[in-house]
């Protein structure tokens, strides 16, 4: 075989992903279960690069050189198993499969297991960026053994996203590590545009705004500490006009958003590792209560009429402050996501490096921002950061952005209007900060009614109170 690489699953991102791979002076090996895709890629692209087609798994794995790598793009769940399953057969010991499909992590790391035990290498590889970025550049996010990397890296740092000259792609960790950064990437995605959605709301309700005069606001935050591609396209979809009505697309769309399960899987793996991911957990919720349709007109019967009335008095501190409120609570969910990557990284012993992360996603993929290059700084300066809230940087924007973060949950919630991660954000935010927690009080209530106990401020033990005694405290 002569291909470097082989491609098997050629829908959207396989076929662009090979594309990509052909643009850039590699072999491509490619095939698809039914051949029709190959032939189309074929006809329509073959010219782009050195592709060779083939139309059975036997002759795809025959194409390629050794160690042969053969990536999989197929739908997630079963037929990756069943892909795998047939492929297994046809490779030799030191063989590499690799994973670019959005696997949850979990599949991954039993994936590798079992190919290790068989001397094949599986590399889980998250890639985020849709189709554009699988044709153009995509941030690449390679799990698997460093010795797979050997051979992948080179290849999969040549077709990433390039920002200042540096890759978006390097390798994660073992097994299921690089889908899991990619899982908690998507669960952060899902964060950050919750949080524009508020920010779009708020606005909207405050200043009694066209959705273009609010594109026009969020294309100026795009020229600051915001600049991300999110709020590049709010403002592209702000600006848009539905051409059979001549109303702003944002009113004729409806307002039930969608999930295909990353975020969800984010937040259930944060309930297990214990961490506090309440940004992205509002997202989700904030998606499925969207979709209650029956729930949302039924409420909105027996509450009718009690909706207050908002006026704004200075309408650019407004802006300012709910700019600053966002900008404050896209820190907390970043600084979330970030914890959730160390937790995961110690429980399942992966050794991530933080920085390293941030890096991947400067380009690429949806969440791409400068801001990144700062959490890479912040974590490089410190890699045992407490939390990313307290990194100077940080720090400053939240402490400049607080009375404005305030004065927006506050009024919002004067006016009526849902702000469900901007209000938790901030909830998050007071409660780490807090001397004391009321924490203490369910303490004495578990300790109460199920003699759960309890430890002391001031020495050291477990300790019980006899509640339906004489009140004396027992050590425990
Ligand atoms: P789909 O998820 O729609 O999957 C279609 C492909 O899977 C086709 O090539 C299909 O082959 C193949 N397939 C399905 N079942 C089997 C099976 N049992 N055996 C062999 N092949 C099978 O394609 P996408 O390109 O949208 O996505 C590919 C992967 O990339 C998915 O895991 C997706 O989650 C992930 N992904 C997608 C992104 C996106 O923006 N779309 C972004 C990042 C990741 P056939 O043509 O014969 O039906």
């Amino acid at each position: 075989g002569q291909a470097q690489i082989g491609v098997t699953g050629l829908a959207v991102m396989g076929r662009n992903l090979a594309r990509n791979l052909a643009r850039n002076g590699f072999v491509v090996a490619v095939h698809n279960r039914s051949p029709e895709r190959t032939r189309r890629l074929i006809a329509e692209h073959g010219a782009e690069g050195r592709f060779v087609p083939t139309d059975s798994l036997a002759d795809f794995v025959a194409a390629l050189e050794r160690p042969r790598a053969v990536i999989t793009m197929v739908k997630a769940g079963a037929p990756t198993d069943a892909v795998i399953d047939e492929l297994v057969p046809l490779l030799d010991a030191g063989d590499i499969i690799v994973d670019c499909g959005n696997a949850h992590f979990a599949d991954t790391r039993r994936r590798e297991e079992a190919l290790r035990k068989q001397g094949l290498h599986f590399v889980g590889t998250g890639v985020s960026g849709g189709e554009e970025g699988a044709l153009w550049g995509p941030s690449i996010m390679p799990g698997g053994s460093d010795e797979s990397y050997q051979k992948l890296g080179p290849i999969f740092e040549q077709i990433a996203a390039q920002v200042d000259g540096e890759p978006c792609c390097r390798h994660i960790g073992p097994d299921g590590a690089g889908h899991f950064v990619k899982m908690v990437h998507n669960g952060i995605e899902y964060a950050d545009m919750q949080l524009i959605a508020e920010a779009y709301d708020l606005l909207r309700a405050g200043l009694e705004a066209t959705p273009a005069e609010l594109a026009e606001i969020f294309r100026e935050w795009n020229s600051g500490e915001l600049e991300s591609f999110l709020i590049e396209i709010t403002a592209e979809v702000l600006g848009h006009t539905d051409a059979s009505t001549g109303q702003a697309f944002v009113d004729i769309v409806l307002d039930q958003a969608e999930q295909k399960g990353t975020g969800r899987w984010t937040v259930q793996n944060a309930l297990d590792l214990g961490i506090p991911i309440t940004g992205i957990a509002e997202a989700t919720f904030a998606r499925s209560l969207s979709g209650h349709a029956g729930q949302r007109a039924a409420t909105r019967r027996a509450f009718a009429g009690t909706e207050p009335t908002w006026r704004v008095e200075d309408r650019g501190a407004f802006v300012e402050d709910v700019r600053r409120a966002l900008l404050a609570s896209k820190i907390v969910a970043y600084a979330q996501g970030f914890d959730h990557i160390r937790a995961g990284s110690q429980e399942y012993d992966w050794d991530i490096d933080l920085g390293g992360t941030a890096t991947i996603w400067r380009g690429g993929c949806i969440i791409r921002a400068n801001f990144l290059d700062r959490i890479r700084q912040a974590y490089d300066d410190q890699p045992d950061l407490p939390t990313l809230l307290v990194a100077p940087w940080f720090a400053d924007a939240v402490r400049a952005g607080l009375s404005g973060w305030r004065r927006v949950v506050a009024e919002a919630a004067h006016a009526g209007v849902p702000t469900p991660a901007f209000a938790s954000s901030l909830s998050y935010f007071d409660a780490l900060r807090a001397n004391r927690l009321p924490a203490a009080l369910i303490q004495g209530l578990r300790d109460n009614f199920g003699a759960h106990t309890y430890r002391r401020v001031d020495r050291d033990g477990s300790f019980h109170t006899l509640w339906a005694g004489d009140r004396s405290e027992v050590e425990a």
